[in-house]
């Protein structure tokens, strides 16, 4: 089955204007010439950077992604930004769920699953994080905390709704802390968790491993038969790093 790839970058709250476009200059001047059509090469920005990092790929095979967006469409929701908002700035995807949301800004599945069902209606393409904790992995409950997010978070939809979705498994043990899972094991959950979607959709969709993915380590995670590309990132904010790691999806 030919998946879409994709490399995602995600700068979390990093960089500035003058610091982001140092780094997309380079990252736009370094794209792989030869990067297949079916490789996406996307980078998630904090809101101030959208428009300025827009203006700089519009042109280019580089999409725009934001990395939260709400599940409200407009009104009084103080602090928040919607998706006709990001839309306005050229924003193609965003980030849903990702662990740092769920573990320190209280987002719930519910949550998880209200933003993805409006990111859909507003044809922005969410990437959907998922993964266990530390204490998680250790106990063994990797499988049951997976198939519980997944579940929650595509609850209510239809399989040509999930089909526009992207899921990113990030074992929260391995985000940030220099430990990857080894292949066998991301190859094994995104298995697994693949085996989780609807008959008609399993195949189709793009299952990402993120946590401590870089420039070493990207080609043998992304050769496994499973894992579709990588939600990068640390190593996003390095345009050298970033870039062997698109490269290895070639
Ligand atoms: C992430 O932020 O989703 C992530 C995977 O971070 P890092 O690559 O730094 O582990």
């Amino acid at each position: 089955m030919n998946r879409k790839r994709i490399i995602a970058g995600n700068w979390k709250m990093n960089l500035t204007q003058e610091s982001a476009k140092e780094l997309m200059k380079d990252v736009i001047k370094w794209t792989p010439k030869n990067l297949p059509n079916d490789v996406d090469v996307v980078v998630c920005v904090p809101f101030t950077l959208l428009s300025t990092v827009h203006a700089m790929t519009k042109n280019t095979r580089i999409k725009l992604g934001a990395q939260n967006m709400s599940w409200a469409e407009k009104g009084a929701f103080t602090g928040e930004i919607s998706s006709e908002q990001l839309i306005e700035q050229g924003v193609t995807h965003v980030i849903i769920g990702h662990s740092e949301r769920r573990e320190m800004f209280n987002e719930t599945c519910e949550t998880v699953n209200k933003k993805i069902k409006t990111a859909l209606k507003n044809n922005l393409t969410p990437i959907f994080c998922i993964g266990e904790s530390e204490q998680q992995f250790e106990k063994g409950e990797t499988n049951t905390v997976v198939s519980r997010q997944t579940k929650n978070g595509l609850e209510g939809l239809t399989d040509d709704e999930i089909k526009k979705v992207i899921i990113a498994y990030e074992p929260i043990w391995a985000i940030g802390t220099g430990k990857t899972a080894s292949k066998e094991d991301a190859q094994k959950v995104i298995a697994f968790i693949r085996e989780q979607l609807p008959k008609g959709v399993k195949d189709i969709i793009p299952i990402l491993y993120g946590g401590s993915m870089n420039a070493q380590n990207a080609k043998e995670l992304l050769d496994q038969i499973d894992i579709d590309g990588g939600l990068i990132g640390g190593a996003s904010l390095k345009a050298h790093d970033f870039l062997c790691v698109a490269g290895s999806c070639i």
